[in-house]
């Protein structure tokens, strides 16, 4: 047996004697004694020992062949995948006047028609092919809570229509959180919402200062007094936006959410991302160039997992860190405009010249557009971290250089925080926990 190429080993000074070992591959951490390891390296561990490594991702059989699997693995993540996933963008509407909204001067009172809706139903149905188990749908929007009759008539043709096939069908709402009222949110979970996915961009002040209420006033407030009316009902997935200039002032975000009763045993998962700066050439009502250009930028790194800390230590949950394509790659992954124009990822929405298709014309070849398997080069499948990367973001890469010919890196981040983020895992989850 060798070593995986998809691996990191780290020191573990907690436990005197131990390394650490993370398989990007599989997502594991596994602490091996020092004298344990020089055994693996010498060959010398039993078959059962082996085998347990061979498990967790530490040993492979053959490297050469390792890497060789690798290239195809998205390929077969996309033929086994039992799910069909669409995201679906209800309309541009908006009752929040956010300073970064991505939606610029594209937004305004536009809606999906009931026509389109109803080209939409059609294309999922032909989507949905034996071998499925599943259909997931994310509304979108604008506020999607703004089209709710469009959500009540997908949500019930979709559950109708799975329950039909012996399928299950499930669907999440990504809302500002203003018009989540408990009403609303027990109707919906009948339907089948299984969570909502909500942004708080930090404490009251911050906040309301970037997501102020279309018609003025701070909408913190609002969101608070609904998510505490309906965790009981929904999960409740918390999302914030930080800059450079307010991320320290995040964890108090964290401390306002305790005080009002909203512990991690009713908030599902809370998770916070750099605002990210949009393509050149977008059109918006508000010139915001105040984002990020990299995941590589060095205070980014010391911000994520300054973060990612303050949520664990309070005993919130967020994202582990686990293989993680890019789903421009994954096939079965739909995003579909108002307008019925089929994309690949919400970042490129409404871009011209990155549609992959509409609903009346079906789906072209789209694998040329975005240099699909950019990432089946000798750097990258040699790389230790490419479960975690595929060749990163194909959003930020046309940020940054204007096309997809080459990859987002993400190794300076990796090489920057992966060792703290598994080391905050086994803080707080203990090791053996996922
Ligand atoms: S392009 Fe970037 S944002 Fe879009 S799906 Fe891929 S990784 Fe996600
Ligand atoms: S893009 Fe960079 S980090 Fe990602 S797999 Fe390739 S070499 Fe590794």
């Amino acid at each position: 047996m060798q070593l995986s190429h998809y691996l990191k080993i780290y020191p573990y000074e907690e436990k005197p004697g131990h390394l650490l070992f993370f398989s990007t591959r599989k997502g594991s951490i596994t602490l091996l004694k020092k004298e344990d390891f020089e055994s693996v390296k010498k060959g010398t561990i039993s078959k059962q020992d082996s085998d347990t490594l061979s498990t967790l991702g530490i040993l492979v059989e053959d490297r050469e062949a390792e890497k060789a699997s690798m290239a195809a693995v998205l390929d077969r993540i996309s033929v086994k995948n039992p799910g069909l996933n669409v995201t679906i963008v209800l309309n541009l509407d908006c009752n929040f006047a956010c300073v970064y909204c991505y939606e610029g001067e594209m937004k305004g009172r536009i809606y999906m028609s009931d026509e389109t809706a109803e080209r939409l139903i059609g294309f999922i149905k032909e989507k949905f092919t034996d071998n499925k188990k599943f259909i997931n749908i994310d509304f979108y929007g604008g506020e999607p809570l703004l089209s709710l009759n469009l959500v009540r008539k997908i949500s019930s043709e979709m559950k109708s229509f799975t329950a039909s096939r012996g399928a299950s069908y499930t669907f999440t709402l990504i809302t500002n959180g203003s018009l989540f009222k408990r009403q609303i949110a027990e109707e919906l979970a009948g339907l089948g919402l299984q969570n909502i996915k909500t942004t708080i961009d930090g404490p009251s002040e911050i906040h309301n200062r970037c997501r102020p209420f279309k018609a003025g006033g701070g909408s913190f407030d609002a969101i608070i007094r609904n998510i505490k009316e309906t965790c009981d009902i929904t999960k409740i997935g918390i999302g914030g936006n930080y800059q450079r200039d307010n991320y320290k002032s995040f964890p108090g975000l964290l401390d306002c959410l305790e005080n009002e009763g909203l512990t991690p045993d009713n908030i599902y998962t809370i998770k916070f991302d750099p605002v990210m700066n949009r393509l050149s050439g977008d059109a918006s009502r508000i010139d915001y160039v105040d984002g990020s250009m990299s995941i590589n930028e060095p205070w980014l790194i010391k911000a994520g997992s300054f973060l990612r800390e303050e949520i664990l230590r309070r005993g919130y949950n967020t994202p582990k860190i686990t293989p993680t394509p890019c789903q421009v790659e994954l096939s079965d992954y739909f995003v579909v405009n108002f307008g019925g124009s089929i994309y690949k990822c919400p970042a490129f929405l409404g871009r011209k010249g990155f549609e992959i298709g509409n609903l009346e014309t079906g789906i072209r070849d789209y694998s040329g557009l975005y240099r699909l398997g950019v990432w089946k080069n000798d750097e990258c499948l040699d790389c230790e971290y490419l479960p975690l990367c595929f060749g990163g973001c194909r959003y930020m890469a046309y940020l940054r250089d204007g096309n997809f010919d080459t990859i987002d890196c993400k190794k300076p981040y990796l090489d920057a925080s992966l060792e703290t983020l598994v080391k905050q895992d086994i803080k707080y989850r203990g090791p053996f926990k996922g």
